[in-house]
Protein backbone atom coordinates (compact mmCIF):
# COMPACT_ATOMS: atom_id res chain seq x y z
CA UNK A 1 0.00 0.00 0.00
CA UNK A 2 1.29 3.50 -1.11
CA UNK A 3 2.83 5.54 1.58
CA UNK A 4 2.99 2.63 4.45
CA UNK A 5 5.91 2.99 5.68
CA UNK A 6 5.37 6.67 6.18
CA UNK A 7 2.59 6.01 7.89
CA UNK A 8 3.04 4.17 10.33
CA UNK A 9 6.17 6.41 11.59
CA UNK A 10 4.34 9.16 11.01
CA UNK A 11 1.37 7.89 13.68
CA UNK A 12 3.59 6.70 15.96
CA UNK A 13 5.44 10.45 16.05
CA UNK A 14 2.23 11.93 16.73
CA UNK A 15 0.86 8.94 18.99
CA UNK A 16 3.65 10.40 21.37
CA UNK A 17 3.09 13.59 21.17
CA UNK A 18 -0.47 13.03 21.96
CA UNK A 19 0.41 11.13 24.97
CA UNK A 20 2.48 14.12 26.08
CA UNK A 21 -0.61 16.61 26.98
CA UNK A 22 1.15 20.15 26.99
CA UNK A 23 3.95 20.43 24.08
CA UNK A 24 7.54 22.09 24.90
CA UNK A 25 9.22 23.36 22.11
CA UNK A 26 11.55 20.57 23.01
CA UNK A 27 8.73 18.20 22.17
CA UNK A 28 8.18 19.38 19.07
CA UNK A 29 11.51 19.70 17.73
CA UNK A 30 12.08 16.14 19.09
CA UNK A 31 9.07 14.96 16.63
CA UNK A 32 9.83 17.16 13.44
CA UNK A 33 13.06 15.07 13.96
CA UNK A 34 11.29 12.37 13.53
CA UNK A 35 9.10 13.64 10.69
CA UNK A 36 12.31 14.06 9.09
CA UNK A 37 13.49 10.84 8.82
CA UNK A 38 10.40 8.95 8.53
CA UNK A 39 10.35 11.54 5.23
CA UNK A 40 13.77 10.67 4.09
CA UNK A 41 13.05 7.09 4.71
CA UNK A 42 10.53 7.44 2.03
CA UNK A 43 12.28 7.92 -0.35
CA UNK A 44 11.44 11.83 -0.74
CA UNK A 45 13.99 14.14 -2.18
CA UNK A 46 16.31 15.79 0.15
CA UNK A 47 15.60 19.33 -0.38
CA UNK A 48 12.19 18.97 -0.15
CA UNK A 49 12.36 17.57 3.31
CA UNK A 50 14.24 20.24 4.35
CA UNK A 51 12.09 22.81 3.46
CA UNK A 52 8.80 20.79 4.30
CA UNK A 53 10.43 20.37 8.08
CA UNK A 54 11.29 23.91 8.31
CA UNK A 55 7.94 25.43 6.65
CA UNK A 56 6.37 22.76 9.79
CA UNK A 57 8.59 24.05 12.42
CA UNK A 58 8.10 28.12 11.42
CA UNK A 59 4.12 27.41 11.92
CA UNK A 60 3.95 24.71 14.70
CA UNK A 61 6.76 26.61 17.16
CA UNK A 62 4.46 29.48 18.90
CA UNK A 63 2.23 30.46 21.61
CA UNK A 64 -0.59 29.53 19.42
CA UNK A 65 0.21 25.97 18.99
CA UNK A 66 2.17 25.24 22.36
CA UNK A 67 -0.96 27.13 24.35
CA UNK A 68 -3.51 25.59 22.86
CA UNK A 69 -5.53 23.34 24.79
CA UNK A 70 -4.90 20.20 22.14
CA UNK A 71 -1.31 21.07 20.79
CA UNK A 72 -0.71 17.79 19.31
CA UNK A 73 -3.80 17.74 17.42
CA UNK A 74 -2.37 21.63 16.17
CA UNK A 75 0.71 20.25 14.82
CA UNK A 76 -1.04 17.04 12.93
CA UNK A 77 -2.75 19.60 10.88
CA UNK A 78 0.16 21.44 10.40
CA UNK A 79 1.94 18.63 8.89
CA UNK A 80 -1.42 17.39 7.27
CA UNK A 81 -1.70 20.94 5.24
CA UNK A 82 1.91 21.04 4.64
CA UNK A 83 1.74 17.70 2.92
CA UNK A 84 -0.78 18.95 0.94
CA UNK A 85 0.31 21.76 -0.25
CA UNK A 86 3.40 19.69 -1.16
CA UNK A 87 1.61 17.71 -3.36
CA UNK A 88 0.69 20.18 -5.21
CA UNK A 89 -2.89 22.34 -2.59
CA UNK A 90 -5.94 21.20 -4.79
CA UNK A 91 -6.59 18.29 -7.36
CA UNK A 92 -5.53 19.56 -11.30
CA UNK A 93 -7.56 18.58 -13.93
CA UNK A 94 -7.01 18.00 -17.49
CA UNK A 95 -7.39 21.40 -19.40
CA UNK A 96 -10.34 20.66 -21.61
CA UNK A 97 -10.02 22.64 -25.23
CA UNK A 98 -13.43 24.69 -26.22
CA UNK A 99 -13.19 23.42 -29.44
CA UNK A 100 -12.06 20.22 -29.83
CA UNK A 101 -10.55 17.49 -29.69
CA UNK A 102 -8.83 17.87 -26.46
CA UNK A 103 -5.66 16.73 -27.58
CA UNK A 104 -3.35 14.65 -24.65
CA UNK A 105 -0.39 13.69 -25.18
CA UNK A 106 1.07 10.80 -23.24
CA UNK A 107 5.01 10.51 -22.80
CA UNK A 108 7.23 8.73 -21.17
CA UNK A 109 9.74 5.41 -20.71
CA UNK A 110 9.45 2.49 -21.38
CA UNK A 111 7.52 -0.08 -18.60
CA UNK A 112 6.44 2.79 -17.14
CA UNK A 113 2.83 2.01 -17.76
CA UNK A 114 2.06 4.34 -20.51
CA UNK A 115 0.12 2.43 -22.97
CA UNK A 116 -1.91 0.79 -20.15
CA UNK A 117 -2.28 4.45 -18.26
CA UNK A 118 -3.90 5.21 -22.28
CA UNK A 119 -6.54 3.10 -22.19
CA UNK A 120 -7.63 3.54 -18.39
CA UNK A 121 -7.59 7.22 -19.35
CA UNK A 122 -9.47 7.11 -22.42
CA UNK A 123 -12.25 4.75 -20.01
CA UNK A 124 -11.86 7.13 -17.29
CA UNK A 125 -12.85 9.56 -19.66
CA UNK A 126 -15.39 7.92 -21.49
CA UNK A 127 -17.65 7.36 -18.54
CA UNK A 128 -17.46 11.19 -18.31
CA UNK A 129 -19.19 11.35 -22.01
CA UNK A 130 -16.36 11.96 -23.48
CA UNK A 131 -15.90 10.50 -27.36
CA UNK A 132 -11.69 9.92 -26.57
CA UNK A 133 -9.93 8.16 -29.38
CA UNK A 134 -6.86 6.16 -28.68
CA UNK A 135 -3.86 6.72 -31.00
CA UNK A 136 -1.14 3.91 -31.48
CA UNK A 137 2.15 6.19 -31.70
CA UNK A 138 4.77 4.33 -29.82
CA UNK A 139 6.22 2.43 -32.93
CA UNK A 140 9.66 1.44 -31.19
CA UNK A 141 7.84 -1.04 -28.78
CA UNK A 142 6.89 -4.49 -31.04
CA UNK A 143 3.53 -5.19 -28.94
CA UNK A 144 2.74 -1.44 -27.94
CA UNK A 145 0.37 -0.95 -31.19
CA UNK A 146 -1.39 -4.43 -30.72
CA UNK A 147 -1.61 -4.17 -26.83
CA UNK A 148 -3.58 -0.74 -27.08
CA UNK A 149 -5.84 -2.23 -30.41
CA UNK A 150 -6.38 -5.21 -27.65
CA UNK A 151 -7.19 -2.46 -25.12
CA UNK A 152 -9.47 -0.39 -27.10
CA UNK A 153 -11.63 -3.64 -28.40
CA UNK A 154 -11.73 -4.71 -24.61
CA UNK A 155 -13.43 -0.99 -23.88
CA UNK A 156 -15.32 -0.48 -26.89
CA UNK A 157 -13.26 2.75 -27.73
CA UNK A 158 -11.75 3.58 -31.29
CA UNK A 159 -7.71 3.23 -31.34
CA UNK A 160 -6.08 4.92 -34.59
CA UNK A 161 -2.92 3.02 -35.95
CA UNK A 162 -0.84 3.40 -38.90
CA UNK A 163 1.20 0.22 -38.64
CA UNK A 164 5.19 0.91 -37.14
CA UNK A 165 6.15 1.98 -40.82
CA UNK A 166 5.00 5.79 -40.56
CA UNK A 167 6.60 8.81 -38.23
CA UNK A 168 4.59 9.57 -35.07
CA UNK A 169 4.02 12.85 -36.09
CA UNK A 170 2.56 11.82 -39.54
CA UNK A 171 0.53 9.23 -37.24
CA UNK A 172 -0.35 12.14 -34.54
CA UNK A 173 -1.34 14.29 -37.13
CA UNK A 174 -3.44 12.15 -39.29
CA UNK A 175 -5.41 11.10 -36.27
CA UNK A 176 -6.50 14.29 -35.39
CA UNK A 177 -8.30 14.57 -38.87
CA UNK A 178 -9.55 11.42 -38.15
CA UNK A 179 -10.92 12.73 -34.84
CA UNK A 180 -12.59 15.33 -36.57
CA UNK A 181 -14.30 13.75 -39.15
CA UNK A 182 -15.43 11.25 -36.58
CA UNK A 183 -16.25 13.85 -33.58
CA UNK A 184 -14.17 12.03 -31.17
CA UNK A 185 -13.98 15.34 -28.66
CA UNK A 186 -10.21 13.81 -27.00
CA UNK A 187 -7.33 12.09 -28.49
CA UNK A 188 -4.81 10.55 -26.45
CA UNK A 189 -1.58 9.46 -28.47
CA UNK A 190 0.48 6.74 -26.90
CA UNK A 191 3.70 8.27 -28.22
CA UNK A 192 6.84 6.36 -28.76
CA UNK A 193 8.90 5.41 -25.47
CA UNK A 194 12.65 4.31 -24.93
CA UNK A 195 14.33 2.19 -22.40
CA UNK A 196 16.11 6.05 -21.60
CA UNK A 197 15.76 9.63 -22.28
CA UNK A 198 17.99 10.46 -25.03
CA UNK A 199 18.20 13.03 -27.68
CA UNK A 200 16.53 11.05 -30.23
CA UNK A 201 14.03 10.45 -28.40
CA UNK A 202 13.12 13.91 -26.87
CA UNK A 203 13.54 14.89 -30.91
CA UNK A 204 10.68 13.08 -32.32
CA UNK A 205 8.34 13.86 -29.15
CA UNK A 206 9.41 17.26 -29.36
CA UNK A 207 8.50 17.37 -33.58
CA UNK A 208 4.90 15.59 -32.41
CA UNK A 209 4.67 18.84 -29.96
CA UNK A 210 5.41 21.23 -32.82
CA UNK A 211 2.51 19.33 -35.12
CA UNK A 212 -0.24 18.48 -33.20
CA UNK A 213 0.00 21.57 -30.38
CA UNK A 214 -1.33 19.24 -27.85
CA UNK A 215 -3.64 20.91 -24.76
CA UNK A 216 -1.77 18.66 -22.34
CA UNK A 217 1.06 16.84 -22.17
CA UNK A 218 1.21 14.17 -19.62
CA UNK A 219 4.08 12.30 -18.24
CA UNK A 220 3.56 8.45 -17.00
CA UNK A 221 6.37 7.44 -14.78
CA UNK A 222 6.45 5.00 -12.52
CA UNK A 223 5.79 5.77 -9.00
CA UNK A 224 7.87 2.84 -7.69
CA UNK A 225 11.01 3.77 -9.30
CA UNK A 226 10.86 6.59 -6.59
CA UNK A 227 13.59 9.45 -7.12
CA UNK A 228 14.34 8.49 -10.80
CA UNK A 229 10.73 9.12 -11.49
CA UNK A 230 11.64 12.62 -9.98
CA UNK A 231 15.04 12.84 -12.35
CA UNK A 232 12.98 11.56 -15.17
CA UNK A 233 10.62 14.27 -14.68
CA UNK A 234 12.63 17.00 -14.28
CA UNK A 235 14.30 15.85 -17.66
CA UNK A 236 11.44 15.79 -19.39
CA UNK A 237 9.82 19.27 -18.33
CA UNK A 238 12.81 20.74 -18.89
CA UNK A 239 13.49 19.43 -22.41
CA UNK A 240 9.48 19.43 -23.83
CA UNK A 241 7.63 20.95 -20.97
CA UNK A 242 5.05 19.09 -18.93
CA UNK A 243 1.37 20.31 -18.02
CA UNK A 244 1.12 17.54 -15.58
CA UNK A 245 2.21 13.91 -14.26
CA UNK A 246 0.70 10.43 -13.91
CA UNK A 247 2.13 8.37 -11.26
CA UNK A 248 1.54 5.08 -11.89
CA UNK A 249 1.60 1.91 -9.76
CA UNK A 250 1.31 3.74 -6.65
CA UNK A 251 -0.69 0.94 -5.74
CA UNK A 252 2.61 -0.85 -5.07
CA UNK A 253 4.58 1.91 -3.84
CA UNK A 254 5.15 1.29 -0.17
CA UNK A 255 7.14 4.64 0.53
CA UNK A 256 5.71 7.41 -1.75
CA UNK A 257 9.15 9.78 -2.11
CA UNK A 258 8.16 10.15 -5.88
CA UNK A 259 4.33 11.35 -5.12
CA UNK A 260 5.72 13.65 -2.41
CA UNK A 261 8.69 14.82 -4.59
CA UNK A 262 7.45 15.59 -8.15
CA UNK A 263 5.42 18.82 -7.80
CA UNK A 264 7.93 20.25 -5.26
CA UNK A 265 10.86 19.63 -7.62
CA UNK A 266 9.44 19.99 -11.10
CA UNK A 267 6.52 22.44 -10.27
CA UNK A 268 4.29 19.92 -12.63
CA UNK A 269 0.93 18.75 -10.35
CA UNK A 270 0.08 14.81 -10.35
CA UNK A 271 -3.01 14.47 -12.40
CA UNK A 272 -3.72 11.33 -11.80
CA UNK A 273 -2.02 7.76 -9.91
CA UNK A 274 -2.15 4.23 -11.20
CA UNK A 275 -3.80 2.21 -8.42
CA UNK A 276 -3.43 -1.35 -10.14
CA UNK A 277 -3.30 -3.55 -13.46
CA UNK A 278 -6.86 -3.32 -13.37
CA UNK A 279 -8.25 -1.14 -16.64
CA UNK A 280 -10.27 0.92 -14.07
CA UNK A 281 -7.54 1.64 -11.22
CA UNK A 282 -6.90 4.88 -12.63
CA UNK A 283 -7.71 7.72 -10.43
CA UNK A 284 -7.47 11.99 -10.66
CA UNK A 285 -5.21 12.26 -7.88
CA UNK A 286 -6.53 14.09 -4.61
CA UNK A 287 -3.31 15.78 -2.60
CA UNK A 288 -5.92 16.01 0.54
CA UNK A 289 -7.08 12.88 0.41
CA UNK A 290 -3.19 11.28 -0.25
CA UNK A 291 -1.88 13.16 3.17
CA UNK A 292 -5.15 11.95 4.76
CA UNK A 293 -3.65 8.24 4.05
CA UNK A 294 -0.02 9.25 5.22
CA UNK A 295 -1.84 10.58 8.55
CA UNK A 296 -4.94 7.79 9.14
P1 LIG B 1 4.68 1.03 -21.40
O1 LIG B 1 5.90 0.35 -21.89
O2 LIG B 1 5.02 2.30 -20.68
O3 LIG B 1 3.63 1.26 -22.43
O4 LIG B 1 4.07 0.09 -20.24
P2 LIG B 1 2.78 -0.84 -20.18
O5 LIG B 1 1.55 -0.05 -20.34
O6 LIG B 1 2.95 -2.01 -21.08
O7 LIG B 1 2.84 -1.32 -18.66
C1 LIG B 1 3.91 -2.03 -18.10
C2 LIG B 1 3.39 -2.88 -16.95
O8 LIG B 1 3.00 -2.06 -15.87
C3 LIG B 1 2.17 -3.72 -17.30
O9 LIG B 1 2.33 -5.01 -16.76
C4 LIG B 1 1.03 -2.98 -16.61
O10 LIG B 1 -0.05 -3.83 -16.26
C5 LIG B 1 1.72 -2.44 -15.40
N1 LIG B 1 1.03 -1.28 -14.83
C6 LIG B 1 0.71 -0.11 -15.43
N2 LIG B 1 0.12 0.74 -14.58
C7 LIG B 1 0.05 0.11 -13.38
C8 LIG B 1 -0.44 0.47 -12.08
O11 LIG B 1 -0.94 1.58 -11.82
N3 LIG B 1 -0.31 -0.47 -11.09
C9 LIG B 1 0.25 -1.68 -11.32
N4 LIG B 1 0.34 -2.52 -10.29
N5 LIG B 1 0.73 -2.05 -12.52
C10 LIG B 1 0.63 -1.18 -13.54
Amino acid sequence: MVFEGLADKLQQTFKKLRGRGKLSESDVNDALREVRMALLEADVNFKVVKDFVAKVKERAIGHEVLESLTPAQQVVKIVNDELTALMGGTMSRIAISPKPPTVVMLVGLQGAGKTTTAGKLALLLKKQNKRPLLVAADIYRPAAIKQLEVLGEKLEIPVFTLGDKEKPVVIAKKAIEHAQAYANDIVIIDTAGRLHINAELMDELKSVKQTVRPHEILLVVDAMTGQDAVTVAESFNNDLGLDGVILTKLDGDARGGAALSVKAVTGCPIKFAGMGEKLEALEPFHPDRMASRILG
